[in-house]
């Protein structure tokens, strides 16, 4: 049996706690233990605790001292679109010129931009750019990764991207974990409610026979897919045994948080629109809410969801990155914590809790990830710090040294780390 022992960490945030979603004051108990350890065994966690007891315990296996960096659960993003090709770089050149959705659409941007050059892209080209968003990943600490559809939006386009994302959980160190998200946008070639048909009768079917998807996800918003279509789609999805989680009330309040109520969907995810009668909804059907602050600053507006008003109702609040090339073009969880606490009003501590084990129980892995504690995998990131707010204090860089996912080092950077170990 390998094992490998953890030493002398300033701080380690092992957000131990019940199994299951954290909600109220408990967001804020990260369960740190000063100059603790943890001995790894094939990969999981066997023991946790001071670097004292953890030496002790070592016995003849391999010793990593961390010299006094936090080291906390691998970040989980459980929000994210990280297959496409290109970029969308004179989308975001206009917009800084203040153009308008519309006439940047016009111009032969916006998400059609993306949508063509995924839909001519080849599986393996698909692959390779997507596996360079899965290192960005990587490099801000993060070991999984929600990864949703929808830049196809033809049957063969849908599953194109659904498969790249199985290659990418085999063939990069990250977990990831596919949705589909066929009802991105209605396509061109397509009238709305003959597309709604296609996803239900064509594509669903497919994807649920093929095994590519855990979960279905909507773009519920007026001129997208509304409510009724929404509702079918996901209730379809239901049918298949898929989970659900709802791009809701982003642009307008239009309803989605509530639909997510009524449908007892996983997630209800942006809701920068989303009013108090929503925040009910969710309340009563046990949604988790997934913010999204990355893309209400990239996209330059002062409309945050309602992250206070979310946390003291007892929601089981979760901040994801929203990654993709139009509206969030980062990877960076850390990005995510600063404007939790800046913008939002969460505490560093609520916005970690909210990046780790709240996030890890949308994707039914809150047993097997998102704290360490003992029978959970060691997936888990050491930061060049010596105190967790400092990740979300500092920011516009990565204060990630090393990721390790299962017990092995999967990527390091740190300044100091080729000294260390
Ligand atoms: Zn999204």
């Amino acid at each position: 049996m390998s094992s490998l022992a953890v030493l002398h960490t300033s701080q380690l945030v092992t957000v131990a706690g019940p199994n299951r979603p954290r909600i109220g004051g408990e967001m804020s108990d990260l369960a740190i233990i000063r100059d603790g350890g943890m001995l790894i065994r094939d990969g999981k966690i066997d023991i946790v605790g001071s670097s004292d007891a953890i030496e002790k315990n070592a016995g003849d296996g391999e010793i990593i001292d961390v010299a006094g960096r936090v080291v906390m659960p691998g970040f989980v993003d459980a929000h994210a679109h990280p297959v496409f090709v290109g970029n969308r770089l004179d989308d975001f050149e206009r917009r800084a010129k203040g153009e308008t959705y519309e006439q940047i659409a016009a111009a032969g941007g916006g998400i059609w931009s993306t949508v063509e050059k995924t839909r001519a892209a080849n599986e393996t080209n698909l692959f390779e750019q997507s596996k360079t968003h899965a290192n960005w990943f990587l490099k801000c600490g993060t070991t999984t990764v929600e990864a949703k559809s929808g830049y196809g939006l033809t049957v063969e386009d849908e599953l194109k991207i659904l498969r790249v994302i199985r290659r990418l959980n085999e063939e990069t160190p990250i977990e990831f974990i596919p949705t589909f998200l066929g009802a991105h946008a209605v396509p061109r070639e397509w009238r709305q409610s003959e597309y709604v048909d296609l996803v239900i009768n064509e594509m669903l079917p497919r994807v649920a026979s093929e095994n590519l998807a855990e979960f279905c996800d909507v773009f519920c918003e007026h001129g997208y897919f509304d409510v009724e279509q929404s509702r079918k789609i996901l209730g379809a999805a239901k049918k298949l045994g898929l989970r659900l989680r709802i791009h809701a009330d982003q642009l307008s309040n239009s309803g989605g948080a509530k639909l997510a109520g009524e449908l007892k969907a996983t997630t209800a995810d942006h809701l920068e629109k989303t009013d108090g009668q929503g925040i009910g909804a969710m309340k009563s059907a046990n949604v988790q809410p997934v913010l999204l602050p990355g893309s209400v600053y990239a996209l330059g507006s002062a409309c945050y969801p309602r992250a206070r008003e979310m946390i003291e109702t007892g929601l089981a609040v979760v901040i994801a990155t929203d990654f993709n090339p139009g509206s969030s073009p980062s990877p960076s969880m850390p990005m995510m914590l600063s404007l939790a606490c800046t913008q939002m009003k969460m505490s560093p501590a609520e916005a970690l809790t909210a990046s780790t084990i709240n996030a890890a129980c949308t994707l039914g892995r809150g047993d097997m990830i998102g704290s360490l504690e003992p029978g959970k995998l060691a997936n888990f990131s050491t930061f060049d710090c010596e105190d967790y707010r400092e990740l979300a204090y500092w920011f516009g860089f990565s204060q990630a040294d090393s990721v390790y996912v299962r017990g092995e080092r999967v990527w390091s950077g740190g300044l100091r780390s080729s000294a260390k170990n």
